[in-house]
């Protein structure tokens, strides 16, 4: 067999030649060479594999990429349904938080309607608005013609309003929350009376915190209220108040 070049000069060429980066003339005398020479042959054909090799990474990378997107998607799917399960579930944790449950395995429309019609009252003695509160608590529980009614309604206000400056002196109220339950023992003497009670605290800047307590028996009627406190705020004063709204007819 005649070689015009040695077997080693071609090894050398191979790398070269698979990447087609020689001359014309020495790709000539390679190919010339291979087509001649088993063992050169075959080393290219392993050198041009090597060569194709890095094309299959993409491949690779193409599938890890698709396995990413795979994982992002899914994990988009949870932090979606995460997301939807604390929408749904924040609000009724709030609403939970800011209620008593007793005698109650879960919250009674009674109870929650009850709820937000009192958040109503307690934003009434957050802005100190008692003609707004009285209007709305008294409507139709004072007896005698319309000019009595407005006169003794006209009293409450005027009565309740100097009793809770009195109380409170300059400070201001600057939170309330409100919490609703069941109890069968307003009445200490009809302990198998329900009501519904709605308790409005309400904390001042002081610091100091006083409770407001409106309730229905049985949910139905006019509401009957009065306050309560810890101690901090005039026992006299708080009792005056309560002669004002506290009228069992
Ligand atoms: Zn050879």
């Amino acid at each position: 067999m005649s070689q015009k070049i040695k077997c080693c000069v071609v090894k050398d060429i191979l790398p070269l030649y698979a990447e087609n980066l020689c001359s014309e003339e020495t790709a000539e005398i390679v190919r010339e060479h291979i087509e001649n020479c088993e063992s050169c042959r075959r080393l290219s054909e392993e050198v041009e594999i090597e060569e194709k090799a890095p094309e299959k990474i993409p491949d690779e990378a193409k599938a890890m990429k698709k396995i990413n997107k795979k994982i992002k998607r899914s994990k988009k799917a949870v932090i979606a349904s995460v997301c939807v399960l604390l929408a749904v579930l924040i609000p009724v944790a709030l609403l939970w938080e800011n209620m008593i449950w007793q005698n109650e395995k879960i919250p009674s429309f009674e109870t929650l309607a009850q709820n937000s019609e009192v958040k109503v009252l307690a934003e009434m003695i957050y802005e100190e608005d008692f003609n707004s509160l009285i209007h709305r608590i008294t409507p139709s529980g004072i007896y005698g013609d319309k000019q009595t009614q407005t006169a003794v309604i006209d009293e409450k206000i005027n009565n309740l309003e100097s009793i809770y400056r009195a109380l409170i002196g300059e400070n201001k109220a600057v939170d309330t929350k409100c919490r609703t339950y069941y109890t069968f023992d307003v009445y200490e003497e009809r302990t198998n009376h329900k009501a519904v009670v709605s308790d409005v605290t309400v904390e001042y800047s002081d610091g100091r915190v006083l409770t407001f307590s409106f309730f229905k028996e049985n949910g139905i009627g006019r509401f009957t209220w009065g306050c309560t406190s810890d101690g901090s705020f005039d026992e006299k004063l708080i009792e005056e108040f309560n002669q004002v709204t506290l009228d069992k007819k």
